[in-house]
């Protein structure tokens, strides 16, 4: 076969640029005018059916896939950027992240491992991430995709931690110990995802009560340990949640912490989106404790403000961590010299070989705005939520649902039939574009949950969302009635 010179560089450097250029203006225009636009409306059928296209449409040029972004993805985004969005926890990212995107795409940097800058950079971030949590300089660090992922890497490193690292290869049944981990009822799905996911099964996992702060009950969390050590079974992992999903609770991280001492498990801690409230100095002292976790999973794609995805695992013992997931490959052979230098390599602390450079958009976005601002962005998310609670108590028609310990609110409209109207509401207020709510199950009790996570959400937002609530809300309960 011929060979050719065709590659898949443009062959005008120039257009290129231009367009470029007119890619760029376009999300800066898009940024910087957000407010104007709806935080979310629904996709016409047409444009969902625009996306059906066969694999060679005839289309082979970039200003056109441009123009078809601009008209029919960018306005059909879920709106997390928007100061609006209070739904679920989404971060909203920011203009220089945005731009670190592109200079980490542009390099196009596989971190898998290798002797090359842009490990440092994330070796940079682990440094940093080691000293907010006050760790050791043992301590290891790792960019995921999303504390999801994080998790998982919490429960596998803590079995190699009980079972040893013979379980790589013999098996978590080989010894014929029965492990059970323990999480609080609020813990996040994905504790229970990664107990099935590495094998132990969702039964293994005992999901403690929680007290009227929505924390675990400590009590309950000893009881629970005891009887299933008089059974036989071996405890060996706590998840405490440090940011609840669905009130913001911190559970009592100092109590866990003297526990797993005591009982000599692994104490991990799910902070997704709180434990970077180590930035904000209000917040940080609620979360005593947590320097003395065995292993944190966070997120800086939440009150970290980095683009997504960038979520992280941080564990103590980082001799522990390799041994949890290194292995020798010819293909990967280290060496002292040359570009096989540098090992451990970051492929040796996870699941993934190719990894993409993540490590660039926060060390971008901690060098640019600094963790001071970071942290006042974090603390003013939380003063949002308390002026959000304040007009709640002073509206007769709106009552809350949960305390509000950091940054999310649970409220509801009072009406009859008050779970369908509230539900039918919260629908009604996304469709609006106006505010961008959720919906948690509060003691059976359907809520508007309002978390406030964006760097761009203000006081005007949140009696937006108000004054949408009590005006859609009496529509609400007229439906609901008729
Ligand atoms: C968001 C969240 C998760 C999941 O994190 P992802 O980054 O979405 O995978 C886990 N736990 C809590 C408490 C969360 O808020």
């Amino acid at each position: 076969m011929e060979t050719s010179e065709d590659t898949l560089d443009p062959s005008d450097w120039n257009a290129f640029r231009l367009q470029g250029h007119r890619m760029l203006d376009d999300m800066v225009d898009y940024l910087e005018h957000l407010r104007n636009q709806p935080v979310w409306q629904p996709m016409p059928q047409e444009v969902r059916h625009s996306f059906q296209q066969p694999l060679d449409d005839g289309q082979h040029d970039l200003g056109k896939a441009h123009a078809t972004f601009m008209k029919d993805v960018l306005p059909y985004a879920l709106g997390n950027v928007h100061p609006g969005f209070m739904g679920w926890v989404h971060g909203g990212g920011t203009p220089v992240g945005m731009l670190a995107e592109m200079l980490a795409a542009g390099l196009n940097a596989n971190l898998g491992g290798r002797d090359q800058a842009p490990i440092e950079i994330e070796r940079q971030v682990v440094q940093w991430v080691r000293e907010l949590f006050h760790f050791p300089k043992t301590a290891n660090g790792l960019f995921v995709t999303g504390t999801s992922m994080a998790n998982l890497l919490g429960v596998l490193i803590a079995r190699t931690a009980r079972l040893g690292a013979d379980v790589r290869h013999k098996g978590i049944t080989a010894d014929n110990q029965q492990l059970i981990a323990y999480t609080s009822a609020s813990a996040h799905l994905s504790i229970t995802q990664a107990m099935d996911i590495a094998g132990f099964g969702s039964d293994a996992l005992r999901k403690i009560p929680i007290d009227e702060l929505h924390q675990m009950d400590i009590a309950a969390l000893e009881l629970a340990i005891a009887e299933d050590k008089k059974a036989g079974l071996t405890p060996f992992f706590i998840a405490g949640t440090a940011g609840s999903v669905d009130v913001g609770a911190i559970d009592n991280l100092r109590a866990i912490a003297e526990l797993c001492q005591r009982e000599n498990i692994w104490f991990h801690i799910d902070g997704a989106y709180g434990a970077l409230g180590m930035l904000a100095p209000d917040i940080a002292p609620r979360l005593q404790g947590i320097e003395r976790a065995d292993s944190i999973a966070f997120d800086f794609h939440k009150w970290g403000q980095v683009p997504y995805d960038a979520g992280f695992i941080l564990v103590r013992d980082g001799k522990l961590h390799h041994s949890a997931f290194a292995s020798p490959a010819a293909y990967l052979k280290r060496e002292s010299r040359g570009m096989a230098a540098g090992s451990p390599w970051p492929c040796d602390f996870g699941p993934d070989l190719s990894r993409g450079f993540r490590a660039l958009k926060a060390w971008f976005t901690i060098k640019v705005y600094g963790a001071e601002k970071l942290g006042q962005v974090i603390s003013n998310t939380c003063a949002l939520a308390q002026h959000l609670k304040r007009r709640i108590e002073a509206e007769p028609q709106l009552e809350l649902l949960a305390p509000v310990a950091l940054n999310i609110v649970c409220f509801r409209y009072r009406s009859t039939d008050a779970n369908r109207v509230n539900a039918d509401l919260v629908v009604a207020l996304q469709e609006s574009g106006i505010a961008a709510p959720s919906t948690t199950t509060i003691n059976g009790q359907l809520a508007i949950r309002a978390a406030i996570v964006n760097h761009r959400t203000t006081t005007s937002d949140i009696d937006a969302l108000i004054d949408a609530t009590l005006a859609l809300g009496r529509c609400a309960a007229r439906c609901a009635c008729s």
